[in-house]
């Protein structure tokens, strides 16, 4: 920002453009469009930094000065000024780049007035107590604003103050502490910034160990200090915490007690030089017969808004910050939730895979169960109880049907010979060899061959008549007597069998019937001499 030599006032209208451009000629066209690029280039800059809120101030009385003052101040080097961040005085405005305030308004009005240049240089990085340094030092030329103290003037040119705030004795939020002056600050442990207009007087009142002088680049420490009990008040200038209790959300901490019998009077502190007193002199004769009311009231105003529009902010940035953890905190319950049910539903599956293979292991072992309760162990042929189950179902048939039902009875002829002659062993031998040979012979699928008991076969064969029985019985007693093996002691010195034949035909048949009735055929075998086949049809 600078005073108006810097940034020219002067602004390319079209028209004017379009002028210049006819009296020129085309031939200038190109420069006419680098003049307009140029002044939309700067346009911006220049409603930046022209000296705004110079309106807001008044004199109320002329003041007047000599052209050759006046060739004087504009002929000066453009003044470096810094300023401190201390609204409603000045604030630096994020938005414009620029600083805006009381003092802001006053500095331009008098700038102005004067001719003076100067440049309103950023630097929200650095301390006041840096910035008040490097004017002492003549690194800089202004700040603005600052209140007046005796060290201070010493080391710089104080102008006329312009503006008066006030301390306020700032506590936590509901401690009601009987505070009514200054004085009465005696009994408490007092915080306060160090190096502020207030110390000394804060020194006189309050004893040594019980006053506490904080860092200024951290007034966020006098608070924290507030907070966690370590000091009982902080004295802090009262515009100012009322802005930062917004920014910085102290909303537990309130001021008790403004301190209006000690104002703070702002002024202009220049670093030392003979020109600058010359500037200081200038400016107090402006200060002097200035009426800045309005400023002070736009700018309190606009702090108002300032901090109404950040605490809109904060509730919208509570809501998003409540809506986005609250988002999280779904989330994570969702996804916690899904892993849950993903791996109850893994559990689930492993389970029913267990509980499958064990329904099919128990299925296997049943079904094994069962044939073994129908298989003969020595031959593995149908058992006694699988032939009469079968002999029941068949014969049931047989009487509905009327389709002829054969039952063969066939016992191995001086089995108790190979016994007693080639040992047991070679007895099962042989009952496992005749078992092989009865399945070879009977072979339809509905036939049924069993181990009857001992040295004992039947064969079951539905839907057989008894010729064809006799065929089977046949190929039996032959497949035996082909296996050709030994039977020393037997009449007929090799294995032979005896066959009974019995067949239900047409006409119903009693189960007994058919049995007693092959057995009847295999005793009649017997007794005609062994390896032989009996047969009768019911
Ligand atoms: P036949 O029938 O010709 O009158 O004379 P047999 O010697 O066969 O007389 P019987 O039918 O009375 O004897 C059957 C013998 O079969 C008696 C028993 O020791 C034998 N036996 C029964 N079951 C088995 C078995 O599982 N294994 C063996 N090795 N022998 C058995
Ligand atoms: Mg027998
Ligand atoms: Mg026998």
């Amino acid at each position: 920002m600078a005073g108006e030599p810097l940034m020219g006032e002067k602004r390319w209208s079209g028209h004017a453009l379009w002028r210049h451009i006819g009296s020129r000629g085309l031939g200038h066209l190109w420069r006419a469009l680098c003049v307009a690029l140029c002044a939309w280039c700067i346009a911006p800059l220049a409603q930046a930094a022209a000296c705004e809120g110079g309106q807001h101030v008044r004199l109320t009385r002329p003041v007047e000065f000599s052209a050759e003052d006046l060739a004087y101040f504009r002929a000066m080097a453009p003044l470096r000024v810094l300023s401190a961040d201390a609204p409603p005085m000045s604030r630096y405005d994020e938005q414009r780049r620029t600083y805006t305030g009381i003092s802001v308004d006053v500095w331009c009005f008098i700038a102005a007035r004067l001719g003076l240049r100067y440049e309103l240089i950023p630097g929200r990085d650095q301390t006041v107590a840096q910035k008040i340094l490097q004017v002492q030092e003549g690194a800089a030329d202004v700040f603005i604003p600052l209140s007046l103290q005796s060290e201070r003037a010493q080391r710089g040119l104080f102008t006329l103050p312009y503006y008066e705030s006030y301390y306020a004795v700032i506590a936590r939020k509901g401690w009601r502490l009987p505070i009514r002056d200054i004085v009465d600050l005696a009994q408490y442990r007092v915080g306060v910034v160090r190096g502020v207009a207030l110390e000394p007087t804060l020194k006189e009142i309050v004893p040594p160990h019980q006053l506490f002088s904080f860092d200024e680049t951290s007034s966020a420490g006098l608070f924290l200090a507030l907070r966690d009990g370590s000091i009982d008040v902080a004295v802090f200038n009262k515009s100012i915490f009322a802005e930062k209790r917004y920014l910085h959300e102290y909303f537990d901490l309130e001021d008790v007690l403004t301190l209006y019998g000690n104002p703070r009077a702002y002024r202009f502190y220049f670093s030392p030089t003979p020109q600058h007193e010359r500037v200081v002199a200038a400016f107090d004769r402006y200060l002097a017969a200035m009426d800045v009311t309005e400023s002070i009231a736009v700018h309190e105003e606009g702090e108002r808004q300032f901090i109404e529009r950040y605490v809109a902010q904060r509730g919208q940035r509570i809501f998003l910050q409540v809506a986005s953890v609250s988002a999280v905190v779904l989330a994570l319950v969702l996804y916690l939730s899904l892993r849950r049910y993903r791996r109850l539903v893994r559990l689930l599956e492993r389970s029913n895979s267990q509980i499958r293979r064990q329904q099919q292991a128990l299925q296997a072992a049943n079904q094994e169960l069962e044939r073994q309760s129908q298989t003969d162990g020595l031959t593995g042929l149908a058992n006694r109880r699988e032939f009469d189950h079968a002999l029941r179902r068949e014969q049931a048939r047989q009487q509905r049907t009327g389709a002829p039902l054969s039952l063969l009875m066939v016992d191995v002829d001086h089995f108790k010979c190979v016994n007693d002659h080639y040992g047991h062993a070679m007895g099962d031998d042989y009952l496992r060899a005749i078992a092989r040979v009865l399945k070879t012979a009977v072979g339809r699928p509905t036939d049924l061959v069993a181990r009857y008991g001992g040295e004992e076969f039947v064969c079951l064969l539905p839907d057989t008549a008894a010729e064809d029985a006799l065929k089977v019985a046949e190929r039996i007693r032959q497949g035996v007597a082909e296996l050709g093996l030994p039977n020393a002691l037997a009449a007929i010195p090799r294995l032979t069998l005896s066959i009974g034949i019995a067949t239900a035909s047409g006409t119903s048949a009693a189960l007994q019937q058919l049995l007693a009735q092959a057995d009847t055929q295999l005793y009649a075998a017997k007794h005609a001499g062994r390896d032989r086949i009996h047969a009768v049809v019911l």
